[in-house]
């Protein structure tokens, strides 16, 4: 399998360290709102991530953290801690805020059949570890004490920015959200290990500490709780692309200073979901839900698809329109299946089974490349083999697309076959003798049977799917 790596800045064969177990790491969501439709895209992406290289053989373990403390507004370390500031907009605690959106987010995963992960490890059950590495870190020399914080000293290493350089404007990201720069730090790119000098007063969450009562930073937490699940050794890490810096960045930098060597291998990002406004954010402006994609009667499914359909390494613009053309093709795709189910199925033949299956493998060997799988999926209803073969394939690969593909094909079928029940047996009757009179192209005939079914009060409509009948109201 070929997957674009954000660290060489090219796709590579993905190798795992050891053979075919793969260590997958997530960060996971910061909870002190709702998910966006956005946040959900990267889980989706990631989602199909894992289930491939599952579906492709692989073992795959994979952790995500909960960010349930520590995450400021600006992903360097200044602004507002985002649980607090979610805290106080809803007037409840810390932890009470955390438990709420940390179900609230499982609860849209499960809408959108995103996999829960192996292991789901929140920050706050880890100060041990983050305390442990932190004073290991202080010990070898790569962070120092200021003012009351311990800080990672980037200058310590030989090369810092990993994924690509970064502008100076761009670390003065605080200065511009009207934020006063730390003063503390030796350099610019140093970011917080432990806080203690909180300048929040009333922050909930403080634990003792080597260095007085205090709270982890953000990086930290991934470093740790990944090192605690999986080990010395990761292959994959994903995230959104705004995680690349400084958070990602940051997290290397701590961790291989720990260990001593490099740490993880594959880097995964997920590009964003735009609208026509920028870049969909928690903090800024409106953001959609999934829970309003269902009032609006929007099928959770149908964003998924939605999100299928392009490549998870270019930007993606949402509008009602985009949301609709899917909407639109997935209900066709789902008739088109149900269609399949009404003909004479046979045995699943095995050898054009492995020969069409060929081609989802081979779109998404090439970089995860869904848009490309989805096509594979349209090529299904062409293939040169019977029904069973057609429906076994499509739930196949639905395995990894997770769209609900056979489950919601056999809903419609049944339902049409709960309205077909109601049509009276005589206009069955005519609607037979039409279908042998079309066949055997005595079209005057079928003309004249369609005009006694229209006066028996019926309509009857040629689709694709076959013959629909419905009443004239
Ligand atoms: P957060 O809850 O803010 O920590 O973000 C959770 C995940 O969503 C991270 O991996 C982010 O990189 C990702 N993310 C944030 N905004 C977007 C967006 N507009 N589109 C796609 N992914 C995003
Ligand atoms: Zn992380």
């Amino acid at each position: 399998m070929k997957l674009y790596n954000s660290l060489s800045h090219r796709e590579e064969d993905f190798i795992p360290n050891e053979g075919k177990k793969v260590a997958m790491y997530t960060c996971g969501p910061t909870v002190y709102h709702f998910a966006h439709i956005g946040n959900l895209r990267s889980y989706i992406m990631e989602d199909i991530l894992e289930k491939y290289l599952r579906y492709s053989g692989y073992d795959v373990k994979r952790v995500m953290n909960i960010t349930d403390v520590g995450h400021l507004t600006s992903d360097g370390d200044t602004g507002d801690d985002k649980m607090l500031k979610g805290a106080r907009r809803e007037h409840k605690t810390v932890m009470e805020i955390a438990d709420f959106y940390t179900k609230a987010f499982f609860a849209d995963c499960a809408k959108l059949n995103i996999k829960t992960p192996d292991v789901v490890e929140p920050a706050t059950h880890c100060i041990d570890e983050f305390i442990k590495v932190i004073s290991s870190l202080i010990e070898k020399d790569y962070a120092y004490e200021a003012g009351g914080n311990i800080y990672f000293d980037t200058s310590k290493l030989s090369k810092y920015y990993v994924f690509g350089e970064v502008s100076e404007e761009d670390l003065e990201v605080g200065v511009r959200e009207g934020v006063e720069e730390d003063g503390n730090k030796r350099n610019k790119a140093d970011f917080v290990l432990w806080f203690t000098k909180s300048k929040f007063d009333d922050q909930e969450l403080k634990w003792e500490s080597p260095w007085g009562l205090g709270y982890p930073g953000w990086h930290i937490e991934c470093s740790c709780i990944s090192m605690k699940h999986l080990g010395e050794y990761l292959d994959l890490h994903c995230g959104g692309i705004d995680n690349q810096f400084p958070h990602h960045t940051n997290e290397i930098a701590q961790s291989e200073a720990f260990l001593g060597h490099k740490w993880c291998n594959y880097w995964f990002h997920v590009h964003h979901l735009n609208t026509d406004k920028g870049k969909m954010s928690k903090s800024s402006g409106e953001f959609l839900t999934v829970s309003l994609l269902e009032e609006k009667g929007y099928d959770p499914l149908v964003y998924r698809f939605f999100c299928l359909q392009s490549h998870y390494r270019k930007s993606l613009v949402f509008s009602w329109d985009n949301l609709d053309n899917a909407k639109q093709a997935f209900d066709k795709l789902i008739a088109r299946i149900a269609a399949l189910m009404n003909e004479a199925p046979g045995e699943v033949d095995k050898e054009a089974f492995e020969r069409v299956k060929a081609g989802f493998a081979a779109a998404m060997d090439d970089d995860v490349n869904t848009s490309n799988a989805v096509t594979a999926l349209y090529d299904v209803f062409k293939a040169d083999t019977n029904a069973a073969t057609k429906l076994a394939l499509i739930e196949d690969y639905d395995r990894v697309l997770s769209l609900g593909l056979i489950e919601k094909a056999r809903a419609l079928k049944a339902g049409q076959e709960a309205a077909q029940s109601d049509i009276p047996a005589e206009v069955m009757e005519l609607v037979e003798q039409r279908k042998q009179a079309r066949k055997d192209k005595n079209f005057a005939l079928a003309d004249e049977l369609r005009d006694r079914i229209t006066a028996m009060g019926y309509s009857i409509r040629e689709t694709r799917q076959g013959t629909e009948i419905s009443r004239i109201n």
